[in-house]
């Protein structure tokens, strides 16, 4: 896989420096530095965004293709690093960051840089299934549309504060499927795209969460069957489908580890298995860019000062 990442002019001529392959950084006039780092700048990558130690600034607002990240240093209300996903269906291209800092003292100063996106292929597969999964029945359309609008604003909701502990874990010892992207054609008709990897979990067995949080989600939906979503914190969510059984309710404070349900196969699924998918935000991003999330992101962060929401 190519993992570059590529830099193009900046306005206001922020001095923009590689700190490697697939990271890069933002420095402003007066000297505040955010740096973006990821596997690759790649459709379904995690960039992880850090605010430098500094200690001029009070608030610094990180504008990713349209999003706002908004960082700060310890005791600030903020955290030092934020996230970004690269959606799965982004198109390769340069993609337009902002940094607007806000100093202690009050003066303000904005930096510009471009990340260039690289082209991801994904694989393609045809499947069978039952047929009400592929055109759901009519009198469904409700009830679908408000599971969709429930997923919306489920995800949606991004608590402000790191909830995480440590790095990342995969929530079963199941051999994982690498079909994050892979564009499904069911039973011959229109296809969709498959916004998660599969893992091989037997009916029954223990599924785990990946790290701690709350969880945010514990139903039946028709399509993921019996669901979870935990929300980690600062737009970063985990979800896991086709269960037998949920072990959680909504509302729940869980602990990486912990059981949240068994495997099964519910909802439109050919077999039991784990459907595991993650998200920041509004992007679909692959969860096996949660196991590389760099360790300094994930570190454990200062005592929880105000609850200020991020502007
Ligand atoms: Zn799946």
């Amino acid at each position: 896989m190519l993992r570059r990442l590529i830099l193009v002019g900046s306005i206001f001529a922020a001095p923009l420096s590689f700190l490697g392959e697939s990271s890069l950084s933002i420095t402003t006039p007066l000297g505040t530095r955010v740096e973006f780092a990821a596997a690759a700048f790649m459709p379904g990558e995690i960039v992880t965004i850090r605010l430098a130690p500094g200690g001029r600034e009070r608030r610094v607002s990180v504008h990713w293709s349209g999003e706002t990240v908004t960082l700060g240093p310890p005791g600030s209300g903020f955290e030092p690093f934020g996230l970004e996903g690269i959606d799965l269906g982004q198109k390769p291209g340069p993609v337009p960051i902002s940094v607007a800092v806000l100093c202690a003292d009050g003066t303000t100063e904005v930096a510009r840089g471009t990340a260039e996106v690289l082209a991801r292929a994904f694989p393609e597969k045809r499947l069978k299934v039952d047929g009400r999964y592929v055109t759901p029945p009519a009198e469904l359309r409700e009830r679908l549309q408000w599971e969709a609008e429930l997923l919306r604003t489920v995800y949606g909701i991004a608590s402000p504060r790191w909830l995480a502990e440590g790095p990342f874990g995969l929530p079963h010892e199941g051999e994982m499927a690498l079909n994050f992207g892979e564009r499904r054609v069911y039973n011959n008709a229109s296809p969709s795209i498959h916004a998660g990897v599969d893992i091989a979990a037997p009916l029954g067995s223990p599924v785990r969460a990946s790290n701690s949080g709350r969880v945010v989600l514990a139903r039946y939906l028709y399509f993921s069957g019996r669901t979870v979503v935990i929300d980690h914190g600062l737009g970063l969510f985990t979800t896991y489908g086709h269960f037998s059984a949920l072990k959680v309710a909504r509302g729940d404070r869980v602990k990486k580890g912990d059981v949240i349900g068994l495997a099964g196969s519910t909802g439109r699924s050919t077999g039991p298995h784990l459907h595991w998918s993650a998200r920041v935000r509004e992007s679909r991003v692959d969860p096996r860019a949660l196991l590389d999330l760099m360790p300094d992101a994930v570190s454990p962060r200062v005592p929880e000062r105000s609850s200020s929401k991020p502007s």
